[in-house]
């Protein structure tokens, strides 16, 4: 059983210089989003008209998984279909060993993470290398990425020199990012070099034409497909669009909610394999229909993981993408992740304040503050909560539902505080005072108060 969220935040927010320049990092990308969402006055629009074109694409899910097969396969890739993770990850495996291959490149693909491929493969003795350089990063200190867009950014310059100094050689006390990032670089190009085969992620799969997208910034998907002889696309059956018509929709809301830039550096179109290259895509259910099938969860299926939801969450900010111990953290993992076990992730819809910016920044309009206070009402339906919640819960509904009981407890509240205050100052007693200085009580109630002061 994994630890909860609380006590990994914990953990994170020991170091509180780390956790301050993580909250702030982020909030620097919030506001880039914001800037590049205001120059387009039809911003609003394009919102709507994509989470319209997902509404349309998840009831006619079936017709259009079905039109992007038959249209992929007369382009001349092999399609196949993957019930759950380890479907996919066999149908992977089966690929890479019958062309005797010990070694593959990835780039970055949250599907096969989710899925724990790289562990898998590695288990079978082929070795994996991320190409996304923060992806490479995370890879060498043996953790998940934090982030589904900014996989390292809970590292500072000094951490990667770190690991680059123990991995790549690199000189000691060197910080330098371009520095850095040159010795990536050059190790990469000899991995790219080395390796016949290549798995990519896909941003969007299009029924219309059986060609799909892969967005990037640093250009690592093209340069590992266009140097291998095999080609996988690793896909969630949720990432279909009808019509190529529609990309132009997602490619301007993707960028510039993800980190303001008006598009990804590289938006690379892949439609049929060169001659003498195999193409294969593997489409992967993994819990997405039952999701499908749930009314209130269902819209979550929209997300393009474009993470504008983790950057402005006041928890996701000061709690680090680990807290979250599932491949895809933040405020959509937080609705994601309880449908693929919603017990080991029971913790997750309550990671939150419910303050709602998630949703006002979604370039889909997912309701996702809403899903996740509905997912703790499943989840406490369940009986999935800690004992001492559901008990506090239990004793707190019981005042509240009796008027004079109320008033008794609200005088005992104030007199202990008033009186006994060291009480309420117990820590462990009492985690709200960890962080927080405690108020005064008030002489008397708001009613008495209002009793008096009425006639004022
Ligand atoms: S839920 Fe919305 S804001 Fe969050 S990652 Fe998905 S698309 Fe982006």
């Amino acid at each position: 059983m994994n630890p909860s969220h609380a006590k990994l935040a914990e953990a994170f927010n020991a170091d509180e210089k780390r956790t301050d320049w993580h909250d702030q990092t982020l909030w620097f990308v919030r506001q880039k989003r914001d800037k590049a969402a205001h120059v387009l006055p039809e911003w609003e629009k394009l919102r709507q008209w994509a989470s319209d074109i997902k509404d349309h694409t998840l009831s006619n899910l079936d017709v259009y998984l079905a039109e992007f097969e038959q249209k992929a396969t007369a382009n001349g890739v092999q399609v196949h279909w993957a019930l759950d993770a380890a479907d996919h990850n066999a149908i992977i495996h089966k690929i890479i060993r019958d062309q005797g291959l010990t070694r593959i490149v990835k780039s970055k693909s949250m599907l096969t993470e989710e899925c724990h491929l790289n562990d898998y493969l590695q288990q079978s003795g082929i070795e994996v290398i991320d190409t996304d350089l923060g992806e490479r990063i995370v890879q060498f200190r043996k953790e998940p990425p934090s982030h589904i867009v900014l996989p390292a950014i809970h590292l500072k310059k000094q951490d990667v020199s770190e690991t680059f100094q123990e991995h790549l050689g690199t000189e000691a006390g060197n910080y330098d990012p371009q520095y850095l990032t040159q010795a990536a670089r050059i190790h990469l190009r000899e991995k790219f070099i080395q390796s016949e085969l290549a798995i990519t992620g896909v941003n969007f799969a299009v029924a219309e034409t059986g060609g799909f997208v892969v967005c990037t910034n640093e250009g690592n998907a093209d340069m590992g497909v266009h140097s291998a002889k095999i080609h996988i696309g690793c896909m969630g059956i949720e990432k279909i669009i009808p019509k190529a018509e529609h990309l132009g929709v997602f490619t301007r809301l993707l960028a510039r909610s993800a980190t303001g830039q008006p598009i990804t550096t590289y938006t690379s179109h892949f439609h049929r394999p060169r001659p003498g290259q195999e193409m294969h895509i593997v489409i992967v259910d993994n819990g997405r229909t039952r999701q499908l099938g749930r009314e209130d969860f269902r819209n979550s299926l929209k997300c393009i993981r474009c993470a504008a939801c983790f950057n402005t969450c006041p928890v996701y900010r000061r709690s680090g993408g680990h807290s979250y111990h599932t491949a895809v953290a933040g405020p959509i993992g937080s609705i994601l992740n309880p449908n693929l076990d919603m017990k080991a992730n029971a913790d997750l819809p309550f990671a939150s304040t419910l303050c709602g910016s998630c949703t006002n920044v979604c370039p889909v309009k997912i309701n996702i503050h809403e899903q996740l206070w509905k997912w703790r009402q499943v989840i406490a339906e369940e009986g999935l909560v800690a004992p001492s919640k559901k008990y506090s819960m239990k004793m707190m509904a019981f005042v509240l539902a009796r008027p004079s009981l109320y008033r008794i407890a609200g005088s005992a509240g104030r007199w202990v505080m008033r009186n006994l205050s060291f009480l309420v100052k117990v820590k462990s007693l009492n985690p709200w005072y960890k962080q927080r200085e405690m108020p005064d009580a008030p002489k008397e109630s708001f009613r008495d108060w209002y009793k008096k002061n009425k006639e004022v």
